[in-house]
């Protein structure tokens, strides 16, 4: 049985590269008769500090974001994270499973914890064993993210194996990571070998499903580009990473291939592409970013929607949880 599982932190805004590598995703799977799990990981997010009022305020902003792209709560469970103990408890079991050297090998560690690695907080060396744990705890066997998040998929599929050879059971699923489509990993409109991130200090380095049509034109006229015009072919963008990105983002917002859309601009120059780019950009992320600010009016009714779907996400995931309990050794008397 298909059963999809994927989270985002609500560690800032939304941007366009969690909207092409994961919430675009999303609908569709629901679509598809599958069922489908959403999770706003708020555990994750306090990996690094989150000061408390913003926290709760983008928590329920990214609700409105999921619902807002697509997410249907009465099809998905739409719930956040700390609502449901039993992510934290399984991470702790992870927390025993996983290995040191597994963890310092975590690229997305080094680059959040920089320079100060002695400083990070404990808990954002621990974040792929918490992720393993959101996954495993439903039992997932499909998870949309993005391209940055791969390795953290393959130290799941580690976990599970380890868990189950440890104790000598086929308990959890070995789970490939599938990362499809372009545009799974969007890059900085500032630097094309960053990738955009919600929690980048530079607002001028992503584009925010709220910003408005003239901030998105705005960000995209300045975006950094070389001088020369486009490719006819995608083998054209070897080595450009700056313009292979606004391609990639072209190419994914439009539904089309690289190859397609370059068989469309190829030769021309940014001053034409870019203003294309940003009338696309905005025609697709306009309504979404209206939807939500309506959404944000009835909070109560936000927060109403993620209690339930924590309801619902912790009738699947308890009863795996004490399984797990009951594999590892644990004495459950009530
Ligand atoms: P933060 O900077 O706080 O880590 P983020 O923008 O990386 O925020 P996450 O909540 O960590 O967002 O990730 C949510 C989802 O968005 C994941 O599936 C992740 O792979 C995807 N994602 C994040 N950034 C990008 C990007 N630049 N391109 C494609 N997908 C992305
Ligand atoms: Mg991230």
């Amino acid at each position: 049985k298909t059963r999809v599982f994927s989270g985002i932190q609500p560690s800032g805004g939304l941007t366009l590269g969690n909207y092409l590598g994961a919430l675009k995703r999303f609908a569709v799977a629901q679509d598809n008769g599958i069922e489908t799990i959403y999770c706003i990981v708020d555990l994750h997010a306090i990996t690094v500090w989150q000061d408390p009022a913003t926290l709760r305020q983008a928590t329920r902003e990214l609700a409105a974001g999921f619902i807002a792209s697509g997410v249907d709560p009465a099809r998905s469970i739409l719930f956040n994270q700390s609502q449901v103990s039993a992510h934290a408890e399984l991470a702790w079991v992870f927390n025993c499973v996983a290995r040191m050297g597994w963890l310092n090998r975590m690229t997305q560690f080094k680059d959040k914890a920089g320079k100060n690695r002695e400083n990070a907080s404990v808990g954002l060396f621990a974040y792929p064993n918490l992720m393993a744990a959101d996954i495993l705890t439903y039992h997932a066997t499909h998870v949309p993210v993005g391209d940055d998040q791969k390795q953290h998929l393959e130290l799941a599929r580690d976990i599970a194996i380890k868990f189950n050879n440890d104790f000598g059971v086929n308990f959890f699923p070995v789970v490939e990571p599938v990362i499809e489509g372009v545009a799974t990993r969007v890059m900085s409109l500032r630097d094309g070998g960053k990738k955009m991130s919600k929690s980048d200090p530079s607002d001028q380095s992503r584009i925010n499903l709220t910003d408005d049509a003239d901030a998105i034109s705005q960000k995209i006229r300045k975006a950094r580009t070389d001088a020369d015009a486009l490719p006819d072919t995608p083998e054209g963008l070897e080595g450009r990473a700056e313009a292979r990105n606004l391609v990639n983002i072209y190419a994914a917002l439009a539904d089309k291939t690289v190859a397609e859309v370059l068989a469309e601009y190829g030769g021309q120059g940014f001053g034409a592409f870019k203003p294309a780019l940003a009338d696309l950009a905005v025609a697709k992320l306009t309504p979404i970013s209206s939807e939500m600010t309506r959404l944000l009016q009835d909070v109560a009714e936000i927060d109403r929607i993620l209690g339930e779907g924590a309801d619902r996400a912790e009738a699947i995931a308890r009863p795996i949880l004490e399984q797990t309990y009951d594999i590892v050794g644990m004495v459950r008397s009530r």
